[in-house]
């Protein structure tokens, strides 16, 4: 039992379910009084891809980047790349750790969980941690986020522990520049993956396609396109500055205006409304026939942090308020430290309260965070 009562807002009111500690019913409630229902659990940090947004580590990333600097600052990115190490497995959660994290998030409201990394599917036995994960009370969503490139030959078993949903990132359908863009001669892979989460009913089938100027910018259409042929869900995102070379600037952002306008001018989209899903971090048009959608997810242009109900636990268990957080606050000292269920529960409750109101992308002080998309979980 807590000794004292947490320093957070409490609320008998409203979630379906609530955790309670010593007695008060707790949610995670922000001090800007949104709740979170939604935590993406990173299970590993490591990746097979070196995608040119996240890890662009090849040499023809590396010339890609040069290029479009030359003209601003000598070819050189102003900040210095972010050096990392993939962590040790001891630093890791264990499948154990993470599921009781989860188990006690979702006692505190959390019903939308996402299971993600660095590569998901790089993290031995994920299968039997989606088993886990699914059979959470108040777990409602459990999906994936995955580059797809080893999703074909587990997704029988990862549908059968319990998957619901899958995201896949595909941004080209172009295998040079498939190549160019991930580091890995990996399309075909990834398309056979779409295709087997298709037939095996994991529906929405979601495709995420970071675009950027001058590298995939030109297959917009050929990428809508596809989700129509394929009537799946095709998720635009903007290159947001979370790349380890610190490379991001401005001019690379497409923003989800400027796709939607050309989307529109080819097929006369209709406009996808959801009311009852403020935090949906996509903007999202159907085709005029009805099969497949495109959506664009705009965090750069059109910030939607007002309606954010996202945490993110990274693999080696910090958990992360923000994308752009530059604070990461460590469960594992309670977690392998003898806390008890409560004292996790207080802290999560603790950490929400601190949430930022939103990102500085943009705004004079922005300032990177210290670890890359794939350690922070997408
Ligand atoms: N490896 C898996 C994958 O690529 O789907 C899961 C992790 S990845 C970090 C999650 C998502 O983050 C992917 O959809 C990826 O496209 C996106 N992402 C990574 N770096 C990004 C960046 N700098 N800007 C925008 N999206 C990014
Ligand atoms: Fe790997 Fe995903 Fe990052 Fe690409 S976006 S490098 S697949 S973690």
């Amino acid at each position: 039992m807590a000794a004292h009562p947490p320093a957070v807002s409490a609320s008998f009111a409203r979630a379906p379910v609530v955790g309670s500690v010593a007695g008060m019913a707790m949610e995670l409630r922000d001090s800007h009084g949104r709740v979170m229902r939604d935590l993406r659990v990173s299970v590993t940090d490591r990746c097979n891809f070196r995608c040119l947004y996240c890890l662009p580590e090849t040499e023809e990333a590396a010339n890609f980047y040069r290029t479009r600097w030359a003209g601003s600052n000598g070819g050189l990115p102003a900040a210095r790349p972010i050096a990392y190490e993939w962590k040790p497995r001891s630093e890791l959660l264990s499948f154990e750790e993470i599921e009781r994290v989860v188990r006690l998030a979702a006692a505190l409201g959390i019903d939308k969980v996402r299971v993600t990394g660095g590569e998901p599917l790089l993290r031995q036995g994920v299968e039997s941690l989606v088993a886990s994960l699914a059979g959470i009370p108040g777990v409602r969503d459990l999906a994936m986020t995955t580059n797809g490139f080893l999703f074909a030959s587990k997704a029988r078993s990862l549908r059968d522990a319990g998957l619901q949903r899958v995201s896949f990132s595909m941004d080209s359908l172009d295998p040079a520049n498939f190549r160019r863009m991930t580091g890995r001669d990996g399309l075909a892979g990834v398309l056979e993956g779409i295709r087997m989460a298709k037939d095996l009913g994991l529906a929405p089938v979601k495709v995420n396609a970071v675009v950027i100027r001058g590298m995939n910018d030109h297959e917009v259409e050929d990428l809508a396109a596809f989700a129509r042929d394929e009537d799946l869900s095709l998720r635009f995102i903007e290159f947001m500055p979370l790349d380890s070379s610190r490379a991001w600037q401005r001019d690379l952002v497409v923003t989800g205006a400027e796709i939607v306008a050309r989307l529109q001018s080819r097929w006369g989209l209709v406009r996808v409304h959801a009311p009852d899903r403020p935090s949906e971090t996509a903007r999202r048009w159907s085709f005029p026939d009805g099969r497949g959608e495109v959506g664009v997810i705009a965090p750069v242009s059109e910030p939607f942090c007002g309606h954010c109900n996202r945490l993110r636990l990274t693999a080696d268990g910090k958990v992360r308020t923000c994308l752009f957080s530059l604070v990461e606050h460590d469960l594992r000292p309670l977690l392998r430290g003898g806390g008890t269920d409560s004292d996790i529960m207080r802290r999560l409750v603790e950490i929400v309260a601190g949430k930022e109101a939103g990102h500085r992308i943009g705004k004079p002080d922005f300032v990177q965070p210290a670890r890359t998309m794939s350690c922070i979980g997408g």
